[in-house]
């Protein structure tokens, strides 16, 4: 560890990387070579992580991805099940129904754990890179969800309307998603030059901006439906010296590998667990910059 860290109030989000492949190959994933390989896998070190975490900061925010963790839902119980109750849960999933997991045993599984889930975000693309199950399963769950959708380079942009359109019968609210890969501290909030934005004022109506250091999300309304712009760092540690002059590494999210090994960013670098427990807390610094918002972005 170069510096002591530091981070928000509650603690950094923990982002759990389930030990179950996805069976898509969207093109802007940077975690399925991970999934090639599934040897080094070891889903109770990631318990006993999860179980770490909790004991450290037992108010943060847990992030089930992939992979997909409802490739194994037994799995996802049991992780889920590590989890006490004073952490938000969200699940990014493609909600994938496969022989042996019907759209049923998914809604009784939500519904079986809707006092432990706080949102469930299913990856639902302007262009089809993954299997989709129904909208209608979408809709039925007994849970809060979102849909994300990572506009991705030269994504088609007639389509827009169309996409929202979908959504609106079932009230299902929107996270378009910048190509993290390609966001940097520069384009972050640079609002001139972003397409997308471009692209969505044309369309809906603007609300309102919010963001901190690490993430901002550009608010919509469209035709009633709830609609954000999402845009994220690459990585997930910002150094900063404060007024004393002491570098703090200012960690945003830290990370439960397949093979339960935490990290302190999405890269290999692994978190420092002592210095961690004498972590320094500050208030969240995401604020609505722009607008009246009654709920900030995730
Ligand atoms: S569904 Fe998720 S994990 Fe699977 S290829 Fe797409 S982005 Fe990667």
């Amino acid at each position: 560890m170069k510096n002591p860290y530091k981070t928000r109030a509650g603690g950094a989000t923990v982002t759990v990387f389930v030990p179950y492949d996805c069976g898509n190959h969207c093109p802007f994933c940077i975690n399925k070579g991970e999934y090639a390989d599934t040897s080094w896998f070891n889903m109770d070190e990631i318990l006993r992580s999860i179980k770490v975490m909790d004991a450290l900061t037992p108010k943060c925010d847990f992030v089930f991805t992939g992979g997909e963790p409802f490739a194994n839902r037994h799995a996802l119980q049991e992780l889920l099940d590590a989890v006490p109750s004073t952490h938000r849960v969200f699940i990014n999933t493609t909600l994938p129904v496969f022989e042996g997991q019907t759209e049923q045993d998914i809604i009784d599984f939500a519904e079986k754990n809707k006092d432990k889930i706080t949102c469930i975000n299913i990856s639902r693309h302007l262009v089809k890179y993954v299997e989709e199950s129904p909208d209608e399963l979408l809709a039925a769950l007994p849970v809060r969800r979102r849909v994300n959708c990572v506009l991705y380079k030269e994504y088609p942009a007639e389509k827009l309307p169309q996409y929202l359109e979908r959504w609106i019968p079932y009230n299902i609210p929107v996270q378009f998603r910048f190509d993290y890969t390609a966001t940097t501290p520069e384009n972050l909030y640079d609002q001139e030059n972003d397409k997308i934005l471009h692209d969505l004022h044309k369309i809906a109506e603007y609300r309102g901006l919010d963001g901190c250091r690490m993430r901002c999300g550009f608010h919509f309304d469209y035709n009633g439906l709830e609609l954000t712009y999402h845009k994220t760092l690459p990585y997930s540690t910002i150094v900063e010296t404060d007024e004393n002059g002491v570098t703090y590494d200012i960690l945003y999210d830290i990370i439960i590998k397949q093979n339960g090994e935490i990290r302190s960013d999405w890269d290999d670098t692994v978190l420092d667990l002592t210095g961690y427990k004498n972590v320094v807390f500050e208030p969240y610094d995401l604020r609505v910059i722009e607008g009246h918002l009654d709920e900030m972005a995730y």
